[in-house]
């Protein structure tokens, strides 16, 4: 019986290393963040062993009464997060949430206009390696080299051109606010349907930190797990719901809503059952950022990054656009002749944990790169604020500076460590 399973000490002792790699280093990938316990007690709990196709009072199963009030709880607490008027919890990442959307607006072949990947946008907006580049059309979008922000006009002359189906606007290394109602008028102008993906920001937008993404996208997509800080999966929303402006209808020749399309799009579109482990996991996220103590995080996000973007550029680092309204920061290595991939590799063995990453117009390869994408939201919620940004910029110029020198990384390291010592994570 179940009781008389071993415990599986092997893959254990790997997670118990895990945790304490995520307890002991500073942690700056932008796209992660540390839930609470009880999200981590959820997501690891029985709701994992049932199977509930379908929408809550909906479904394919029987015995889906809990799970249908879970999951009602999730949506009714996102809506609220976000004003938003309909929402799918279900994707079981971001870039399944955009499949779903592309699935409910598009036919394979249509054109569709994203944010340029090498400049910081997203593979599942048309790189050709992901199924948005091999199913549509992909069409892109940049930022201009000299100043690293995105032109609006120059946005709007592309989608003019090109008239795509779908705008897709949202990056994974941006580190400015998106002007969405310029973007929704270039859209209604070329009658795209414009999608706003807000994975990273997310956090922010939620608390009214940066500009609403919902009130002028058509839909919204995200991943759960960023600065907002839920479990790993996606979600989609909209405020205001609409007729399909493609004239896809129901087999009875009705016109249907976009909701309805969505829904359609996540299941049976791109997925099976729902992951209810992780929906309540997500309510339980959702929960937790309606509460003071979460708008008092997502403050101190914002104002941690703002600090640490000037401690880098008092100490001569290059970050494109100059600096951050959000969570991350992009910076150019090479007017200190490092590259990405060097700045990872040094860091690390500093228990620093960043991410290499392209750097717009780079002439290095995705395995290199000359950049690298520092974020606050982890460190953040570790309770870290403004003079610790500065200590951290601190270690991260000792460290690169001296990457040849095996002393000064070791000293480094011990110094994280000692301080993380300090402000217990988990244990
Ligand atoms: N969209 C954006 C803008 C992202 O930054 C990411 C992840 O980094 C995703 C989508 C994909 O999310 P996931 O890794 O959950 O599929």
């Amino acid at each position: 019986t179940l009781t008389q399973v071993a415990r599986d000490t092997q893959v254990f002792d790997l997670i118990g290393k895990e945790l304490h790699r995520q307890e002991s280093g500073i942690e700056l990938i932008a796209s992660e963040n540390f839930t609470s316990k009880q999200v981590m007690e959820a997501s690891g709990s029985c709701l994992t062993n049932k199977y509930a196709e379908g929408l809550p009072g909906k479904r394919y199963y029987g015995g889906c009464e809990v799970v249908d009030e879970i999951e009602q709880i999730a949506i009714d607490r996102v809506k609220e997060l976000f004003g938003a008027s309909w929402a799918n919890v279900q994707p079981h990442s971001g870039a399944q949430a955009n499949t779903a959307v592309f699935l409910a607006c598009l036919n394979p072949g249509d054109k569709i206009m994203g944010f340029n990947l090498a400049h910081g946008g997203h593979l599942s907006h048309g790189s050709p390696v992901n199924i948005s580049g091999k199913y549509f059309q992909p069409i892109f979008y940049g930022v201009e080299p000299e100043s690293g922000l995105i032109d609006w006009d120059k946005v709007e002359a592309t989608a003019v051109r090109e008239k795509p189906k779908l705008l897709i606007c949202g990056a994974s290394a941006y580190s400015r606010d998106w002007d969405y109602v310029r973007l929704r008028a270039i859209a209604d102008q070329v009658g795209a349907v414009l999608l706003a993906d807000i994975s990273h920001p997310a956090g922010l937008i939620a608390k009214g930190l940066l500009n609403d993404a919902l009130e002028h996208s058509h839909i919204v997509t995200t991943t759960t797990h960023k600065t907002l800080r839920g479990p790993r999966g996606g979600l989609i929303m909209l405020r205001h719901d609409f007729e399909n402006p493609f004239g896809v209808t129901t087999s009875k020749g009705k016109t249907r809503t976009m909701s309805s399309l969505l829904d359609s799009g996540v299941f049976p579109g791109t997925q099976g059952g729902p992951l209810e482990h992780i929906i309540a996991a997500k309510a339980i996220a959702f929960g937790e950022a309606l509460s003071e103590e979460y708008y008092n995080y997502a403050v101190q996000v914002q104002k941690n990054a703002q600090v640490m973007a000037k401690a880098f550029l008092d100490k001569g680092y290059k970050i494109i656009s100059g600096g951050t309204d959000n969570h991350l920061m992009l910076i150019d290595l090479r007017p200190k002749g490092l590259t990405g991939k060097l700045a990872e590799n040094t860091l690390i063995k500093a228990d620093i944990t960043i991410n290499k990453n392209m750097v717009p117009f780079d002439d290095q390869s995705p395995m290199v790169t000359s950049g690298m994408r520092v974020g606050t939201a982890a460190m953040t919620t570790r309770g870290l604020v403004e003079n610790d940004m500065e200590r951290i910029v601190d270690l991260i110029d000792d460290v690169l500076t001296n990457h040849d020198d095996d002393a000064k990384i070791a000293a480094a390291k011990q110094e994280v460590n000692q301080w993380m010592a300090q402000v217990p994570l988990y244990s």
